[in-house]
């Protein structure tokens, strides 16, 4: 028997709702597998921790996390606290402290939520998005000289490193390699941004010489951006820098229906540190409290986590599971459905139990 050890961090708005349906079914998997358990720990940090000390996360957060194999992250952000403070307050700091610089974000039409292209259907779109975490667009170097004149000047500077870019491109056909199709498609700028896009561009056909099994082309932004919605039967692993894969990553979500189904994962490809699993939709408080939050982004950023964890039988099975329900239609408001959280979570455990 294996037991993993997850920090469960619920935060803000509809965050616990979530993560508590992916307890319960994180509960189901080891009444059914019978050779793993979860010994979860809730951390209550966030938007009501910062109301009441001033801060997010205690200041040895990072210390209380490191000790577990995983965190499972819910949703961060709250109407009545600035976004600096709680973006910069709990997420980043763990994406960044743990270096979890592979971001990755799967994203495929479940049988049962429509995808707004018109005959594209299950098994049409099947896409990972790695998105580089760690540098980039959102170094955050730049500056503003001359403030409020006529001559002001506002500078976002890109950083890119070549120990940034190889490891991303590695985690990036490694991947594309783990995968049926094995094929990569790496996106970048080069045509009108002529440094870092470059290298990139050079670091990929680099790294590609060990991948000779892994079929890969490159894509400018712009041009990319139309193949997803003309030919997604023509994508699979898809690498970009830190703002192309964030605008992408939300082009790819929409395609596939919902936000509420879309998940993602923080890396730390070397496992020095615990890697981090949440939905990728934020905390959402015009729902919040009402019962109605789609669990299944948080059902399958939890099946990712089981698959960085080698438990690669009950990652399948719980995605299984997911996908049965949503065909049976038994799916929240946001994607067309009428079932609460609970009825969609209680679902997914007895599709769970009862599979042959
Ligand atoms: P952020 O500030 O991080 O963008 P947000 O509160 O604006 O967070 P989003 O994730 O951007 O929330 O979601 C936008 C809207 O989509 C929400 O207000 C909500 O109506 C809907 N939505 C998002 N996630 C879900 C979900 N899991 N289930 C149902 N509806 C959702
Ligand atoms: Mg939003």
């Amino acid at each position: 028997m294996k037991t993993y050890k997850i920090a469960a961090i619920p935060a803000d708005g509809i965050g616990p709702e979530v993560i508590d349906a992916g307890a319960q079914v994180l509960a189901a998997l080891e009444k059914r597998e019978e050779t793993l358990s979860f010994d979860l720990t809730t951390f209550h940090w966030g938007s009501d921790y910062y109301k009441k000390t001033g801060v997010m996360m205690p200041e040895d957060g990072l210390d209380q996390l490191k000790p577990f194999d995983a965190i499972y992250f819910g949703a961060v952000g709250a109407p009545d606290v600035p976004d600096h403070i709680t973006l910069w307050g709990l997420r980043l700091p763990i994406c960044q402290g743990f270096d979890q610089y592979a971001n990755v974000r799967p994203t495929r039409i479940i049988p049962g939520v429509a995808s707004p292209l018109r005959g594209v259907e299950a098994g049409d779109l099947d896409w990972v998005i790695v998105r580089e975490n760690s540098e980039g667009e959102y170094s955050g170097h730049g500056g503003r000289a001359h403030r409020g004149l006529p001559e002001e000047v506002g500078t976002e500077v890109s950083i890119f490193t070549r120990v940034g870019v190889t490891r991303i491109m590695r985690y990036a056909f490694d991947l594309a390699r783990s995968r049926p199709r094995k094929l990569l498609t790496v996106v970048t700028k080069s045509n009108a941004q002529r440094f870092g896009m470059v290298m990139w561009d050079e670091i990929a056909a680099e790294v590609a010489q060990d991948y000779p099994d892994v079929t890969w082309d490159k894509m400018l932004v712009d041009a990319m951006t139309v193949r997803m919605v003309k030919t997604p039967q023509s994508l699979d692993t898809i690498v970009a820098t830190n703002l192309h894969a964030d605008i992408l990553s939300d082009l790819a979500g929409a395609l596939a229906g919902s936000l509420g189904v879309a998940p993602t994962a923080n890396i730390d490809p070397e496992r020095r540190f615990p890697s981090m699993f949440e939905p990728i939709h934020g905390s959402a408080f015009d729902i919040t409290g009402k019962g109605i939050a789609n669990p299944v982004a948080s059902f399958w950023t939890a099946s990712q986590m089981l698959d960085h964890l080698g438990e690669g039988a009950a990652s399948a099975r719980l995605m299984r599971a997911v996908e049965k329900v949503c065909a049976d239609g038994i799916v929240t408001p946001d994607v067309g459905g009428t079932a609460t959280t609970q009825q969609v979570t209680d679902a997914v455990c007895e599709a769970i139990r009862s599979e042959n």
